[in-house]
């Protein structure tokens, strides 16, 4: 793993910073929906200036950027404050997974107004009874004509309250074993068939929702990646859940553990070796957090794959990160629990880190397999 830039990634780093010095996105407003359209907004100006999907291929509306400089992208939005923006499933999942699986048409269709945050997407994966187990779901979608007809429930879809599309995963056949009888549709939101119903988490905001789809009609031409061919195309989106995030994640990380240790000094309580060995614990973890991501990129530049570094980097942050903010409540008091103040937030919010985007007793299972060799729990 070598940590020194080239000067094609010094010069792509200095230019983001100078743009994001002049385009600063200010502080984020009151109310979740001025919030969201701050963020959109703030895509937008992304997309004028052509930074808002620097990985994606220049024939795309993107930079071609190298997984370096991808990884520079994130690390500097972090640390300047900004948010990620709205449409980052459609930048990070969806519009990669149209790359890969689309026809010339759909990457015509669909590419270009992900970048610009014109058109919103969800993910629709997780169902009552799907989740770890996405293979089980039981959405059912049946041919009619010229069109599939789609009916069943939806669970957690983050952002669909905002979304043009939805990436459904859909059983099309019931007679062949369970992850074969999967397809992947481009669902188009707006149509009564369907019911978008927020769900409210414990920190009071409405992320994610649930959707009811009542023979909700998809046209031939949005299949993406043929029929019955749905969880190979569903993994290509996993894949990339997990690869993007890293280097956005641990820089935050950084930033509240930075924010934490000024209020323990302000405090005088740095003195104390129980909290000064449990903060430096968490400076350690941010490290390695760090550095393991960086050892993925090196991975994937390597071996044109992504290692197990992905499935690492999701759990080791995810614990991190809970762990920070129980110590805040911790050093505050009854004062970082009071509703509404930043580390309430953080400790409430963080709850939800181990399970989104694959839970860590999954993640322990892949790393268990696919790294350590051992047999399978099943
Ligand atoms: C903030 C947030 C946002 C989300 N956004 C989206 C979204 O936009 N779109 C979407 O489709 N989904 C979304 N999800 C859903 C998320 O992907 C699922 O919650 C997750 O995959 C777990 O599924 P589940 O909730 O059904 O739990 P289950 O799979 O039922 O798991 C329950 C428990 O059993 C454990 N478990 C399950 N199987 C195994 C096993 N084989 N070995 C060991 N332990 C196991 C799990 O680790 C967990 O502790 C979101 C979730 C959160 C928290």
């Amino acid at each position: 793993m070598d940590l020194t830039f080239t000067e094609a990634e010094t010069a792509f780093r200095d230019e983001l910073r100078g743009w994001l010095a002049e385009n600063r996105p200010g502080e984020t407003p009151e109310g979740e929906d001025a919030a969201y359209q701050w963020r959109r907004d703030f895509q937008r100006r992304l997309a004028d200036g052509g930074w808002a999907a620097v990985h994606w291929p220049v024939e795309y509306g993107g930079r071609g950027a190298t997984l370096t400089q991808s990884a520079v992208f994130f690390e500097e939005l972090a640390r300047a404050g900004a948010p990620l923006p709205a449409n980052v499933l459609g930048l990070m999942l969806a519009g990669p997974t149209i790359m890969i699986w689309g026809t010339p048409e759909q990457k015509d269709r669909y590419l270009a107004p992900i970048v610009t945050a014109e058109e919103i997407w969800c993910q629709g994966f997780s169902e009552p009874e799907a989740g770890s187990d996405l293979a089980a779901l039981k959405t059912r979608a049946v041919k009619h004509g010229g069109e599939w007809v789609v009916t069943g429930q939806k669970v957690w879809t983050s952002g669909a309250q905002y979304s043009k599309w939805c990436m459904l995963v859909a059983r099309t056949d019931t007679e062949v074993p369970k992850h074969k009888g999967l397809t992947y549709f481009l669902l188009d939101m707006e149509q009564d068939a369907v019911q978008v119903r927020p769900l409210r988490q414990i920190t009071g905001e409405a992320e994610f929702n649930e959707l009811f789809i009542e023979e909700a009609r998809i046209p031939e031409e949005n299949v993406l990646g043929g029929v019955g061919n749905g969880w190979k195309v569903a993994l290509t989106t996993l894949m990339n859940e997990r690869a993007g995030l890293a280097f956005f994640l641990q820089v935050r990380l950084r930033q509240l553990l930075d924010r934490l240790l000024a209020q323990a000094a302000e405090r005088g309580q740095l003195d104390d070796p129980v909290i000064a060995d449990r903060l430096g614990e968490l400076h350690l973890k941010a490290e390695v957090l760090r550095l393991t991501a960086y050892r993925g990129l090196t991975q994937i530049e390597r071996y044109g794959q992504p290692g197990p570094e992905g499935s690492l980097t999701k759990w080791m942050w995810s614990e991190t990160n809970q762990q920070l903010a129980q110590l805040a409540a911790d050093l505050i008091g009854p004062q970082a629990l009071a509703a509404g103040t930043p580390w309430s937030y953080e400790l409430l919010r963080s709850r939800g880190n181990t399970i989104e985007g694959g839970t860590t007793e999954i993640l322990k299972n892949i790393v268990a397999e696919r790294v350590l060799g051992l047999p399978k729990a099943r």
